[in-house]
């Protein structure tokens, strides 16, 4: 019987997992952490629910609002009018936790263990042998184990082992830092159905800022590309300064960072070790989503496993598995670039930004975006809406640079008048997390320093910082 081991225990791991079991493979899923919080805002689309069967437990809140603001704080509310339809918040550590324990359920062997050491065979072709610290005795140090394998599917994330084991070659990151705000519950009501997208330059270069709802925290965090990271912190600053009379009385309870890959990697199979999710590269550009395509990718990879092995009975060669990456390319290479291209057109700079909320407002932009979200199905348009969406775009791009700010302002409370919150404000911020006042004087000063010697500002923020939470945090 065909020997699977699945490294990585998070949504594209897990869905792998359940399929390998389900088909009687003897499947091993590692994961060193059984309790860990990826950091991740946890937007999931409609359609991730019903194709992975999530109880509604799974989810915290059911966003039918999301708010854009521009850089000039103009608003414009995309709006789900069909009850049934809703973007799904989740807490990464119970959404992992269930989906983990779900392939567990079907006989995958769940193992707590960091996967340290693979050695790859002769030109890398297996039978493969997996080093492991075995936490399952419940010591801190765990307990040295290996474990011999057939194939290996590489589910372990943007700093992969099993990667680096195959060789995969690199990819570019983005970093992505995000703060979880616990708020009182009149200040928690405004966000009951609804989540915000900030863009602008004080927020993010080229991503956005999103406060995403939870069950009684918000998730307040930004990214920027690989060549920015040295601005992660003074970033976080601008969506918390923004944002800050409706985050008024929180209380930070996490701070987390993290790299997202920025495209796939160079080779994303090599011998009989797949890799899929962020290992793999699958991010889209724009909206910075991966959770689906995790667990999209690892049921791909993992069916065609079920299906090349004949049910567990032989060893796939790589050109068998290698047919995941062709059906994949053909599903998902047009929504990849798609998002590219507007990511670059729109993202550039606060002409183009505001240009790009202003478009939001338009109805039929509104469905398109849901539906390619919400469904991931690319939307036809008729020959109406294609001159219209480009007219809309040639116009909100030329009005855009009118509207663009010379300086941010924080976007008003919804719950208390001006006057409350800056009397509250006047006596007290969010308590925790960064230490904003720090952070600014210290982007000043790199800024003086970087103009003064011609040299890049050193990295503030460690883009590997990937398995802890990021250093210097209050
Ligand atoms: C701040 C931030 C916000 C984001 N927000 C969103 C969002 O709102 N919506 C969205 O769709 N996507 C979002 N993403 C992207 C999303 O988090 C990822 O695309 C997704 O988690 C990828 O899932 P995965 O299973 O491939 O990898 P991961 O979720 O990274 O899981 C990898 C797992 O492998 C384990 N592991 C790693 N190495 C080893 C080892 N050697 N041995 C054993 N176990 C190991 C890790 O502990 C981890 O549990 C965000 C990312 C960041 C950083």
């Amino acid at each position: 019987m065909l020997r699977v081991a699945v490294v990585g225990g998070g949504p594209s791991g897990s869905c792998a997992a359940e399929v390998l079991a389900k088909a009687g493979i003897e499947t091993w899923i590692f994961e060193r952490k059984l309790d860990n919080a990826k950091p991740c805002g946890g937007a999931i689309p409609l359609c991730m629910v019903s194709e992975f069967d999530l109880p509604d437990s799974i989810i915290d809140r059911k966003v039918r609002n999301m708010r854009m603001i521009s850089p000039s704080n103009r608003e414009v509310d995309i709006h789900l009018d069909n009850e049934e339809e809703y973007i799904g918040m989740c807490r990464r550590e119970v959404l992992d936790a269930f989906l983990r324990n779900r392939a567990a359920d079907l006989g995958a062997h769940l193992i707590n263990g960091l996967v340290t050491k693979i050695d790859t065979g002769k030109n890398r072709q297996g039978p493969y042998t997996l080093t492991y610290s075995d936490y399952s005795g419940g010591e801190a140090t765990g307990e040295t184990r290996t474990l011999e394998v057939d194939l290996i599917v590489g589910a372990d994330g943007a700093n992969s082992r099993v990667a680096k084991a195959m060789d995969a070659g690199d990819y570019n990151v983005a970093i992505a830092f995000q703060e979880r705000i616990k708020l009182p519950p009149e200040e928690m009501s405004y966000y009951e159905d609804l989540a915000e997208m900030y863009v602008g330059t004080d927020v993010s270069p080229d991503f956005y800022a999103w406060v995403f709802p939870k069950y009684d925290h918000v998730a307040v965090g930004t990214g920027t590309m690989q060549e920015n990271q040295a601005l992660i912190k003074s970033l976080q600053v601008g969506i918390r300064e923004r944002a800050k009379k409706r985050l008024i009385k929180g209380e930070v309870i996490k701070v987390e960072a993290h790299p997202i890959p920025e495209h796939p990697r160079p080779r994303r199979v090599v011998g009989r070790m797949a890799l899929v999710g962020d290992a793999a590269g699958y991010v889209t550009k724009s909206s910075g989503e991966g959770i689906y395509f995790a667990a999209k990718s690892g049921r791909m990879c993992a069916e065609q496993i079920v299906e090349a092995s004949q049910g567990g009975t032989r060893v796939p060669s790589e050109a068998d598995l290698k047919k995941y990456l062709k059906t994949w390319d053909r599903q998902y290479g047009t929504t990849y670039k798609v998002l590219e291209i507007l990511q670059n057109i729109f993202y550039r700079n606060d002409a183009a930004r505001e240009a790009f909320v202003e478009m939001c407002d338009d109805k039929d932009v509104q469905r398109l975006t849901f539906d390619s979200y919400l469904y991931k199905r690319v939307v036809a348009m008729n020959p109406w809406q294609q001159l219209k969406l480009t007219f809309l775009t040639l116009g909100a791009v030329l009005r855009g640079n009118a509207l663009a700010p010379q300086s941010y302002k924080p976007v008003p409370s919804t719950v208390r008048s001006d006057e409350e919150v800056n009397a509250m404000l006047a006596v007290s911020s969010i308590k925790g997390g960064i230490n904003a006042s720090r952070e600014k004087r210290e982007a000043k000063a790199e800024a003086a320093a970087s103009a003064a010697d011609g040299t890049a500002a050193a990295a503030a923020a460690d883009s590997r910082s990937a398995e802890r939470e990021p250093a210097g945090v209050a």
